[in-house]
């Protein structure tokens, strides 16, 4: 029950999810192992391409979780579920339990675009695939951004990234590659 004093962002209940078919879809959307992700991890792997899985970056204007890094090319690539990050074709805006969705979407919106910013300035290349676009679309976007990025070998780089040995930081990632 919600509490009469308490706040009111957390007393709001959760809303039920919209349908059946959504409820799954925003499970597959969850941030780890979305199925599109995973296929473009496998297909990457098998062109030979080696990167990090979830990786956390600590750049001076935020930290974030790019779902595949680069991080000699200094790559971070993200894979966006429709729904959550509100793509073009499929991100409609939830007509249903709006006060709980609108602000949620939006954040996740500005999020991105923090991201976005906080790596292009600190030397990044962004990578961003839809969830709904073909695996050889995706492919080809991320082969094109690495092909085209300068091998970071500085290792004094200012961005605070450590890119060319593995570090304390890189080995919980690594550790959780299946
Ligand atoms: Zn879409």
């Amino acid at each position: 029950m919600p509490q009469p004093n308490g706040d009111a962002t957390r007393d709001q209940p959760r809303p039920q999810a919209l349908s059946p078919g959504r409820s799954r879809n925003m499970q597959a959307n969850r941030r780890v192992d979305s199925k599109p992700e995973i296929r473009l991890r496998s297909a990457l792997h098998a062109r030979g391409l080696r990167f990090r899985k979830d990786h956390r970056l600590d750049l001076p204007a935020a930290r974030v979780r790019p779902d595949i890094v680069f991080t000699r090319r200094k790559v971070a690539v993200f894979v966006d579920g429709c729904f959550w990050h509100v793509c073009p074709v499929h991100g409609r805006q939830p007509t249903r339990n709006e006060w709980y969705w609108t602000p949620k979407l939006r954040r996740n919106i500005e999020r991105d675009q923090r991201a976005n910013a906080a790596l292009q300035e600190a030397g990044w290349s962004v990578v961003r695939v839809w969830e709904h676009a073909g695996l050889e679309e995706a492919i080809q976007a991320v082969l094109t951004a690495v092909e085209h990025a300068p091998t970071v070998r500085d290792r004094s780089d200012s961005s605070g990234v450590v890119a060319d040995r593995p570090t304390a930081q890189a080995a919980p990632a690594a550790s959780r590659l299946p």
